[in-house]
């Protein structure tokens, strides 16, 4: 080696320690954040709660550290809104008043990027739960305190970036998911900046359970023309992405689609401790949630130059099946992140028709009565022709095994 040689080595491998410092930096903030927002101290962050005040009180503290300006109310770091904590009460209903945390980038720029993730959770169950015993803290490290960690990265990311400069960013943290997307509602309806003029909006909730396969779920890839070519462009981490179109889901992208706006909603898929007490930060993957927000910065800075992207609207499957109106349920719960043919069972819920067949966890469910499932619609339009108390047969793959079992609809 001669000496320039030397010094080129040298110099590359100071570049890759400076690159793998960063790095480490980056997954021990995100660290940092999930395991607080996921602590018992939290007592699962639930809207209009004290708990609820300590956790946006924490994304307020990192926005400001991270040099943001405050866009709530009044200069502040919050937005306020009322709700009915139960609107299904008869009687009794209270107004409640929970808060959003809104934190901004002004590059001067005549459009603006809403990046958003909620930060409250269930507290301590009811009625979202779907765990089984006595009251317990669900810590909601997955949901979502994953979103909020990538949320506050890709913030500290692009606060710096040269690669984003021709939007504003809005960094919207939303309480209220939880009970009814009432955070996001109070947003789209009372806005800090002009609807008109925002670009696009991407929504993180459930980012923290990037399977081996690398599996990304991205909802809302019909909204606008652009998403699928760019985002089928991005390499990132060995990243696959699994598309639908719909801008309608459970989770705060649909009120922004709802006022035509652009929407991306990415999500690593459902697990077993969805909405129970074990949804814990040591099941998180860290490695994971850091290649799912780089990829999110990736498509940031590619679309940093499309100007304000087109919208469309998509047919919304929630909307047909609100027609086809469920009476049934099979009580599992689908895996999202799956893309081969059928359907595949996640899990099964205690005591539902599903499990009292001897239907399993990993099980691909291929035929319903009379109806082929290729994918999860035809699993829902399956669904919708039966009524309680209908007994059909239903087909699924265990393995190399395929059996047939008999379920009744209740
Ligand atoms: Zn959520």
């Amino acid at each position: 080696m001669n000496k320039i040689n030397k010094i080129l080595a040298l110099l590359l491998g100071c570049c890759s320690w400076l690159y793998g410092q960063n790095q480490q930096k980056i997954l021990h903030d995100l660290r940092v954040d999930v395991v607080y927002l996921s602590s018992d101290f939290l007592q699962g962050r639930q809207t209009g709660t004290e708990y609820e005040k300590l956790a946006a009180a924490y994304v307020a503290r990192r926005f400001e550290d991270i040099g943001l300006t405050p866009a709530g109310d009044g200069g502040t770091w919050y937005q306020f809104f009322n709700y009915n904590s139960n609107p299904h009460a008869t009687g009794g209903q209270q107004e409640q008043t929970g808060r959003n945390v809104l934190g901004m980038i002004d590059n001067g720029a005549a459009t603006t990027v809403v990046i958003g993730a909620h930060y409250d959770h269930i507290g301590m169950g009811g009625p979202g739960s779907l765990h089984a015993g006595p009251a317990a803290i669900h810590n909601g490290a997955d949901d979502n305190a994953s979103g909020v960690a990538g949320l506050i990265r890709i913030a500290r990311h692009l606060k710096s970036s040269e690669k984003a400069k021709a939007n504003n960013y809005l960094f919207l943290a939303f309480s209220g998911e939880e009970l009814g997307l009432f955070g996001s509602k109070a947003f789209v309806n009372e806005p800090v900046v002009d609807l008109d003029k925002v670009n696009y909006m991407l929504n993180m909730d459930m980012i923290g359970r990037l399977n081996d396969e690398k599996s990304l779920v991205i909802n809302g890839a019909g909204t606008s023309p652009i998403w699928k070519p760019v985002l089928e462009a991005i390499e990132v981490g060995g990243i696959k992405i699994t598309t639908t179109d719909s801008g309608v889901g459970p989770s705060d992208h649909t009120s922004f689609y709802l006022k035509d706006i652009p929407v991306l909603h990415f999500f690593t898929g459902i697990h077993h401790q969805y909405h129970k007490p074990a949804d814990d930060a040591y099941l998180v993957n860290f490695d994971g949630l850091l290649d799912v927000t780089s990829f999110i910065i990736a498509l940031i800075e590619d679309l940093d130059d499309n100007g304000k992207i087109e919208f469309t609207k998509t047919k919304d499957v929630s909307e047909d099946r609100k027609a086809a109106a469920f009476k049934v349920t099979l009580g599992v719960l689908p895996d999202y992140a799956y893309s081969g043919e059928g359907m595949k069972i996640d899990g099964v819920l205690n005591d539902r028709p599903a499990q009292k067949a001897a239907l399993e966890g990993g099980d691909i469910l291929i035929k319903i009565g009379d109806i082929e499932v290729k994918d999860i619609y035809d699993y829902m339009e399956g669904l919708s022709k039966f009524k309680i108390g209908d007994k059909t047969k239903v087909v699924v793959k265990r393995g190399e095994e395929t059996l047939e079992k008999q379920v009744i609809f209740e």
